[in-house]
């Protein structure tokens, strides 16, 4: 199998005859083999009978059905499981992502190499003050605490080695960040194309605002994890011992201007309160730091290494 085309979607009845027909068209024309995973993140429209029929009408189309709605991410690491292609491309459902950029994505990674090849909306075709601006500046957040020169690293449209889809776990909300994912896994050549982006022909945004909210959060998540996630006391212990160690300063000024002067008000001056709150927040970075290493020293995949070769074993 040369390519694996994973669809995530969430009631899009309408656009999935249009959508699977086009890929098609578009990879018969390039003689890709292919197979289309739709992936029905708990839609409660008609998308799933909508791809019973697309199957029984197309042969290459298989259907994944969540329970109930899981989410995006949730829905792309199950077709990143299912995928056997050698080549994986994601696109989103209600045909903004255009089919007619798969034979160059393929070739990103088939023939150039690449890893993984993020799409650019460069024009982009949403709601200018809900998308659009908080777009640009949750792209060059991301940009400045990744240090991935992307554009875009929301876009759907994206193309993947293989081996990467099979080596990164996507969870959560965690969609908006697999080039993160995907770095801190050690794939290092992920490039960009400008892709082509439409307006939403059927169907509503699944998205509000709020993406941004959440976004952020999941951005000071990963990042934490990817630095620190195998040794948390790194972190832990070392704001631990600063805090403590200023507080123990503090309290030993206190406590020998006492013994100087005994009229000295120890309680009343905003030095001992300082050095109260930093000696206790300190410990508590110390504890947090342990409880850290005890949950990361107990995770399954604690010694999940990727190893690219071997040699004489
Ligand atoms: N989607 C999904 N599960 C969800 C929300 C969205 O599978 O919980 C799918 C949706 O059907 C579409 C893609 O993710 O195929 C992108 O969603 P949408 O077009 O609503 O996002 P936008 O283009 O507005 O950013
Ligand atoms: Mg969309």
């Amino acid at each position: 199998m040369d390519l694996s085309v994973v669809v995530p979607l969430y009631n899009e009845e309408e656009s999935l005859p249009e959508l699977c027909g086009w890929i098609n068209k578009v990879v018969d024309a390039n003689g890709l083999s292919t197979e289309i995973i739709l992936v029905d993140d708990g839609s409660t429209d008609n998308s799933w009978s909508v791809i019973g029929q697309l199957s029984a009408q197309h042969g290459n189309i298989k259907g994944i059905k969540f329970q109930r709605n899981y989410g995006k991410s949730a829905a792309l690491n199950e077709g990143f499981k299912a995928a056997t292609g050698n080549v994986v491309i994601t696109m989103d459902a209600d045909l903004q992502d255009s089919p007619d950029e798969i034979p160059e994505l393929y070739g990103m990674i088939a023939v150039d190499g690449f890893d993984m090849v993020s799409g650019w909306k460069k024009k982009r075709y949403d709601n200018t003050f809900t998308k659009n601006i908080p777009s640009k500046f949750f792209n060059r957040v991301t940009r400045q605490m990744s240090k991935i020169k992307l554009h875009d690293f929301n876009c759907g449209l994206k193309s993947y080695n293989k081996k990467v889809v099979k080596s990164i776990e996507i969870y959560g909300e965690m969609h908006r960040y697999i080039p993160v994912l995907a770095k801190w896994a050690g794939f290092r050549k992920i490039g960009e194309k400008v892709v082509e982006h439409r307006p939403r022909k059927y169907g509503v945004t699944k998205f509000g605002w709020e993406r941004f909210i959440n976004g952020f959060l999941d951005l000071a998540s990963i990042m934490f994890v990817g630095r620190f996630g195998k040794k948390p006391m790194h972190f832990f212990g070392l704001w631990g011992t600063v805090f403590f160690l200023v507080g123990l300063v503090v309290s030993i000024y206190l406590i020998v201007s006492k013994f100087i002067d005994p009229e000295f008000a120890l309680t009343n001056r905003p030095a001992f309160f300082l050095a109260l709150t930093l000696v206790l927040l300190g410990s508590q970075f110390f504890l947090a730091g342990f409880i850290g290493e005890l949950i990361s020293r107990s995770a399954t995949d604690r010694n999940n290494y990727l190893i690219e070769k071997k040699l004489g074993l």
